[in-house]
């Protein structure tokens, strides 16, 4: 029997897989793919509202056992929490950060890769750290494993942006939506399984339930490499 594809998703935050493409990764998964997430920081700095304010070792706690919950969701089999320090990627070497990546890809030799786009979906700057690591990561593989792996690069239109109060970025890229309608149910749950997140889940407290799976149904890519070539994303393809 043929082992069955992975794919390696790479982020920077517990909840980052949730509202980047926790549909994807759950569609994928009931089909019998392997799904592995890299998450480099355990989200130990997130802002907390009320007292007494957790430390940052018990609130990276915390958020590692939200990510379980999350991940055990979204079918996501195995996760590397990295200890890497939250909001504070743009200061470790990027060469290091090369390693990391690459060891997993070696470990892995996933089907897809998938990140944030450019502009980080937020504009955070350890999620732009990763989109930049995993852009040129695929830029340095040989010829052969490029065309072994896609790269998936996810973001938000501007008008889902704008729903979530997120900060918006000229977004001028077409994106091609993907629809995880099947699977917005547990998209939400894997979202709401990220409770230490109040700031980020106050984006969406306005919204009835309806709202919400309308605006989680679809998600969407902005950039799309499969054989090494930039290709206009087949979303059947991809789930
Ligand atoms: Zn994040």
């Amino acid at each position: 029997m043929n082992k069955p594809p992975t794919v390696l998703a790479v982020f920077a935050h517990p909840d980052d897989e949730a509202w980047v493409c926790g549909g994807t990764l759950a569609a994928l998964s009931s089909r019998g793919v392997r799904t592995v997430l890299v998450t480099f920081t355990r989200g130990e700095k997130s802002t907390q509202i009320g007292s007494p304010k957790l430390t940052a070792r018990v609130l990276a706690a915390r958020r590692l056992r939200e990510l379980r919950h999350s991940a055990s969701i979204l079918g996501i089999r195995t996760i590397h929490a990295l200890k890497y320090p939250d909001g504070g990627l743009d200061r470790v070497k990027p060469s290091r950060l090369d390693e990391i990546l690459q060891y997993y890809l070696n470990r892995y030799k996933p089907a897809a890769v998938f990140t944030f786009a450019r502009d980080g979906l937020t504009g955070h700057s350890d999620h732009q750290v990763v989109a930049r690591l995993v852009r040129r990561i695929r830029r340095q593989l040989s010829t052969g494993l490029r065309a072994k792996c896609d790269f998936v690069f996810f973001s938000y239109p501007n008008t889902v942006r704008r729903r979530l109060n997120i900060q918006l970025i000229e977004q001028r890229q077409r994106l091609r939506r993907v629809d995880t309608r099947q699977f917005v149910e547990k998209k939400l749950r894997a979202i709401f399984c990220h409770q230490s997140q109040v700031l980020t889940l106050a984006r969406i407290q306005r919204y009835d339930p309806d709202a919400l799976r309308k605006l989680f149904s679809y998600e969407y890519v902005a950039l799309y490499y499969r054989h090494g070539k930039k290709i206009a994303p087949d979303i059947v393809g991809l789930i």
